[in-house]
C-alpha cells in the first residue's frame, strides 16, 4: 500500500469522517426529497392556475358567444366574430372551429402580436384534432403540446348552438410558468448543495471536537506499555460514555498492573528460593573437587548432600510448575467420582511411617457413612498430603497429629489439627500467601516432601478454590494448630 492510499484509508476508516459522510448523506437523502416534492407541488399549482385561467376565458368567450346568437340576425359565424371583440389577450389565441372543423375565428391570425408566432394553426394541426375530437366526445378537454421547444397549455370546450355545434380554444403558452419552475429548480441546486457543504463542515467540526478525547486518550494508551504500567489515560470530566470508557479502561490498567507486580513478586522470590539449593549444589561438588583425592565417605557425603537439594530443587520447580499453569488457566484436570475419606485415609497411612520416625501419634477419625466425591483426586490428595506434611513437620516429638472428615449440610469437611507451636499472630493472615515461611530453618526438613519454600498452603488453597471450596486455619495458639478444608459436596 502505498502512502497516498494509506492517507486515503486513514481519512475514510476515520470516525469523524465517516460521521459526516452519514450525516450529510442523511441531510441530503432528506432536502433532495423535500425540494423533489415541493417542485412537484409547484408544478401542479401553476398547471391548475393556468387551467382554471383558460377554462374561465372559455367559460366567459362561449356565455358572449351565446348571446350574440341571440341576435336572429346574426350566424354563428359573426357571433363568434362579435364575441372575440371583446378576448383580445396578449397571451392567450382562441380560435373557434365550426362542427366541419374549419376555422371560423383565430384571434390572432399570425399568432400572438409583435411578430411572436410562437403558435401557428398549420404546425399545431395534429395535437389541435387531438384536442378538438376529445372535447367533442367530453365537452372539456385539456392538452400540453410542443410546437418547436415552446410548450402550450390548451382548453378546447364544446360551444352547442341552434342550428350547428361550434368548438373553441383558448391557448396559452407555459413561458412564464416554465421560467418560475425553472427558478425553483435554481434555487434549489445552489440551496441544496450550499446547506450540505455548511452542515457538513459543521458536522465535521461538531464530530471532531467530540471525539477530541478519544483521540487524547488513545495516544496516552499508546505510551502505556509493561514498563508504566501505572499510568492511566485521562478521564473526560462530565460522566459521559467516553467517562465511563476511560474508567473502565483505567480499570483494566489497575488491574494488568496489579497482575504485573504479582508475576515480578513471584519471579524475583522464585528465583530467590532457587538460589539457595543451587549454591549449596556449587559449594559442596566445588569443596568435593578441590583436592585430587578424597577419602570414600567424604565423596558420600557430599552427594548426598546434592541428591538431597535437587530433589528439593525438583519438588521447587514442580511446585512453581503447578502454580504457574494454574495462573494460566492450564493445568490438565483429570476429574473422576470417588470416595473422600477413603483418600484422605490413604494419605494418612502414606505419612504414618514419617510420624513414627518422629514420635508422633497420628489418628484418624473416619465419618459415619462414607463420602462419594467428584473432582480431581491426585490433586486432593496433594492438598491433604501438603497439610499432614506441615502438621508432622512442625509438631515437636510425642505430640498428636489428628485428622477427621466430617460430612455436613451441603459439604464436607477435612480437618487437620495438630498439637505443635501453632501459627504466630502476626503470621496468620499470610500463611495462605507463596513463599511465605514463619521460620525458614524450621521449613527446611529434609525427611519430608515439600519443598519448604512457603507454596505447600498456597497450593492446597488453589486446589481447595479449584473445587469450589475452601481452606482457612481454623485455629492457632501455643496448643497446636487446626486447618479446615470445606468442599462443597456434587450431587
Ligand atoms: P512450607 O513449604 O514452608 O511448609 P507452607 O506454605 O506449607 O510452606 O506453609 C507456610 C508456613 O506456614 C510455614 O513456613 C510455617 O511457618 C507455617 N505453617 C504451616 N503449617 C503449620 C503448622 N501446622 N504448624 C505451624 N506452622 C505451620
Amino acid at each position: 500500500m502505498n502512502a497516498i492510499s494509506r492517507l486515503r484509508a486513514a481519512t475514510f476508516n476515520s470516525m469523524r469522517v465517516r460521521l459526516t459522510l452519514w450525516y450529510t448523506g442523511v441531510l441530503a437523502l432528506i432536502l433532495i426529497i423535500f425540494a423533489v416534492s415541493l417542485y412537484f407541488y409547484l408544478a401542479r399549482a401553476t398547471r391548475q392556475r393556468t387551467d382554471d385561467a383558460l377554462l374561465d376565458t372559455a367559460n366567459s368567450f362561449a356565455s358572449s358567444f351565446n348571446s350574440e346568437l341571440g341576435d336572429e340576425s346574426h350566424t354563428g359565424n359573426d357571433a363568434a366574430k362579435e364575441a372575440a371583440q371583446g378576448f383580445r389577450f396578449r397571451d392567450q389565441q382562441i380560435i373557434v372551429f365550426d362542427s366541419q372543423r374549419r376555422v371560423v375565428l383565430t384571434s390572432n391570425p399570425g399568432g400572438f402580436p409583435e411578430g411572436n408566432e410562437w403558435f401557428t394553426l398549420p404546425a399545431a394541426k395534429a395535437p389541435l384534432d387531438e384536442l378538438t375530437n376529445s372535447a367533442s366526445r367530453t365537452g372539456t378537454s385539456y392538452k400540453t403540446f410542443f410546437t418547436g421547444h415552446r410548450a402550450i397549455r390548451a382548453v378546447a370546450i364544446l360551444m352547442p348552438a341552434s342550428r350547428e355545434s361550434y368548438t373553441l380554444l383558448i391557448a396559452t403558452p407555459l413561458q412564464n410558468q416554465e421560467q418560475t419552475l425553472e427558478s425553483a429548480r435554481e434555487a434549489f441546486s445552489v440551496a441544496i448543495p450550499l446547506a450540505l457543504l455548511i452542515a457538513g463542515l459543521g458536522g465535521y467540526f461538531l464530530a471532531r471536537k467530540s471525539l477530541a478525547p478519544v483521540v487524547t486518550m488513545g495516544e496516552q494508551a499508546a505510551r502505556i506499555g509493561a514498563s508504566n504500567l501505572n499510568e492511566r489515560i485521562p478521564v473526560p470530566e462530565n460522566n459521559s460514555e467516553l467517562g465511563r470508557l476511560a474508567r473502565i479502561f483505567n480499570d483494566l490498567l489497575a488491574r494488568l498492573d496489579e497482575s504485573f507486580a504479582q508475576q515480578r513478586r513471584f519471579m524475583a522470590d522464585a528465583s530467590h528460593e532457587l538460589r539457595t539449593p543451587v549454591a549449596v549444589v556449587c559449594g559442596e561438588s566445588e569443596v568435593a573437587l578441590s583436592q585430587p583425592l578424597r577419602e570414600e565417605t567424604e565423596y558420600r557425603e557430599s552427594l548426598t548432600i546434592v541428591n538431597d537439594e535437587g530433589q528439593r530443587l525438583t519438588r521447587m520447580v514442580e511446585d512453581l510448575f503447578t502454580l504457574a499453569r494454574a495462573d494460566a488457566g492450564e493445568y490438565p484436570l483429570v476429574v473422576a467420582d470417588f470416595y473422600l475419606d477413603e483418600s484422605v485415609n490413604e494419605c494418612v497411612r502414606s505419612v504414618r511411617s514419617l510420624a513414627v520416625q518422629k514420635d508422633l501419634e497420628i489418628l484418624y477419625e473416619a465419618p459415619v457413612k462414607e463420602i462419594a466425591f467428584r473432582g480431581d483426586e491426585p490433586l486432593v490428595r496433594r492438598m491433604v498430603l501438603n497439610l499432614l506434611h506441615n502438621a508432622i513437620k512442625y509438631t515437636p516429638k510425642g505430640g498428636q497429629v489428628r485428622v477427621s472428615v466430617k460430612e455436613r449440610q451441603r459439604h464436607c469437611e477435612v480437618v487437620v489439627s495438630d498439637t505443635g507451636p501453632g501459627i504466630p499472630a502476626a503470621a496468620q493472615p499470610h500463611v495462605f500467601d507463596r513463599f511465605f515461611r514463619v521460620d525458614k530453618a524450621r521449613s527446611r526438613d529434609e525427611s519430608l516432601n515439600g519443598s519448604g519454600a512457603g507454596l505447600g498452603l498456597s497450593i492446597a488453597k488453589w486446589v481447595a478454590e479449584l473445587h469450589g471450596g475452601s481452606i482457612a486455619l481454623a485455629q492457632s495458639d501455643s496448643t497446636g494448630a487446626t486447618f479446615v478444608i470445606s468442599l462443597p459436596q456434587q450431587g
